[in-house]
């Protein structure tokens, strides 16, 4: 983290969005990631931990929770636990290490899609929502799912907070799979299904860091209006291997990748199976 000239907490949004709004100056929130980039030229870190942005809310059907709200928070929230009958719960529990959870914000975790993240999926599956804030512009109310196909968020764009929908409903699964906990993800994955009278009204399937954040919806349009005990998992396979363009790297090849992703899939679904029929 070089060439940084100043170091300023604003304590309003207001203050962050005014700071922000300059072109030398860079958001830090837990600063995990951010420690380890490089600067071209001279920043202005606009540290946003001083700012009233740290709360779990419960509202009606649905819990809002401030960007730089901490994972040990979240995994430490009764109230989160309601979230996709414990997902995001689950998912802020393999995350890195405590040191590293007591830091990390949730805000930090999604803005910069960061492949090897957990969350991005998790929001993905569960259709969660992300306000983001400007200066001088009305709060924007982005969808998940649009959020993580946008290029990048830009320059002078503040995550407020993201807005989780609580539905109990859901069947709800998330994974991680690495060498040790505290080891960078190798794949995560979640997948979320809403089923009636055995029949598959919505699901969604969402994969990281062995491809770009996104839905994988040739499975999704595949089992939507199946009856759960009639999917045939083989043919989902087949879709998944015609769909899906994973890349491999040092730690591993696209074979190992794709038969870890297929092995999930198919525990995701053989569970779904149980527990719903
Ligand atoms: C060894 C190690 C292992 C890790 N393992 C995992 C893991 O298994 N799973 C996982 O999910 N994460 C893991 N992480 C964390 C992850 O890589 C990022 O470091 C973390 O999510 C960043 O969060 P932060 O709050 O520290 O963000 P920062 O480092 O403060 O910021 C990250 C970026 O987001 C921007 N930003 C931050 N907050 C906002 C906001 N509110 N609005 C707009 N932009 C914002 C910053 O400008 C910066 O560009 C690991 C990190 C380390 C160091």
């Amino acid at each position: 983290m070089s060439k940084i000239t100043k170091w300023i907490y604003p304590t309003t949004i207001d203050e962050a969005l005014i700071l922000l709004s300059e072109n030398d100056t860079e958001i830090i929130a837990g600063g995990t990631h951010i420690a380890t980039q490089k600067h071209k030229s001279p920043i202005k870190m606009v540290d946003i931990t001083r700012i009233p942005l740290n709360y779990i809310k419960k509202e009606k059907n649905s819990l809002r929770i401030g960007s730089t709200t901490t994972i040990t928070e979240i995994i430490e929230s009764p109230l989160c636990l309601e979230v996709g009958k414990g997902i995001l719960t689950k998912a802020c529990q393999l995350i890195a290490d405590t040191p590293l959870r007591n830091k990390i914000t949730l805000g930090g975790n999604i803005a910069r899609k960061i492949p090897w993240v957990g969350l991005p999926v998790v929001l993905l599956v569960l259709d969660a929502e992300i306000m983001v804030i400007e200066k001088g512009k009305e709060e924007k109310r982005i969808s998940a799912r649009n959020f993580f196909e946008m290029k990048k968020l830009q320059r002078g764009k503040l995550i407020k907070e993201v807005i989780f929908p609580i539905n109990s409903a859901l069947f709800t699964r998330y994974e991680k799979f690495c060498l040790t906990k505290a080891d960078y993800a190798w794949l995560t994955l979640a997948f979320s299904s809403n089923i009636e009278l055995g029949i598959i009204k919505d699901v969604k399937f969402a994969v990281s860091r062995i491809t770009n954040i996104q839905r994988i919806t040739s499975v999704e349009e595949a089992l939507i209006g199946k009856k759960v005990n009639t999917i045939d998992t083989q043919q989902l396979i087949n879709l998944l291997r015609a769909n899906l363009s994973i890349v491999a790297d040092f730690r591993s090849s696209k074979e190992y990748r794709t038969t870890i992703l297929e092995v999930f899939l198919k525990r995701f679904i053989n569970e779904m199976k149980e527990e719903t029929t």
